[in-house]
């Protein structure tokens, strides 16, 4: 067996690993994957007591948030089931999840889900800017003329809004 031969082998395990992951949900949007919320940063082929094995590397939305237990949990269940046992997970706190990782489908997924995807981060991530300037589109008219009712929605990771235009609240998801 030749080098490049293992590299493509590995290569394919991995990449079929991606693809079993992007059936685990965020329990609090499930529309959300994990891929989709880009908190998936790493997967590698590892072995342990000479048993392969799977570490995933995952990067936490936010250090509070109670979600990612389950998260943690679910991927863990998924991999299982499709027959991986030996399953690290470790946790990467830096560099710190931002909504830029969250991917285009992502943010589509959350609008159509009635949750106002978050704006690039250079435009929110000022406190200032949040509290005083910040335009929210609405999701179900897509009217600017929005504004937030509450710092906490339905979970710590989201805002309550109302629109001004359709009188409609709804969720927006934080900037971290
Ligand atoms: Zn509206």
């Amino acid at each position: 067996m030749n080098f490049a031969g293992m590299a493509t082998k590995e290569n394919i395990s991995v990449q079929k690993i991606w693809s079993i992951l992007s059936a685990v949900c965020d329990p609090e949007v499930p529309v959300l994957s994990v891929i989709d919320l880009g908190i998936i940063r790493d997967i590698k082929l590892i072995r342990t007591n000479d048993e392969e094995g799977i570490e995933v590397v995952i990067t936490p939305t936010y250090s509070g948030c109670p979600a990612m237990d389950v998260i943690r949990m679910n991927i863990r269940m998924e991999l299982l089931q499709h027959g991986y046992k030996n399953v690290q997970i470790s946790t990467v706190l830096s560099p710190a999840w931002t909504t830029d990782w969250m991917t285009e489908a992502g943010k589509q997924k959350l609008k159509a889900y009635g949750i106002a995807p978050p704006n690039p981060s250079q435009q929110v991530c000022n406190t200032q800017l949040f509290a005083e300037d910040e335009a929210v589109q609405c999701p179900h008219c897509n009217s600017y003329n929005t504004r937030r009712i509450s710092e906490f929605g339905s979970t710590a990771c989201k805002s309550l809004f109302q629109c001004n235009d359709c009188q409609e609240p709804f969720d927006y998801f934080k900037c971290h």
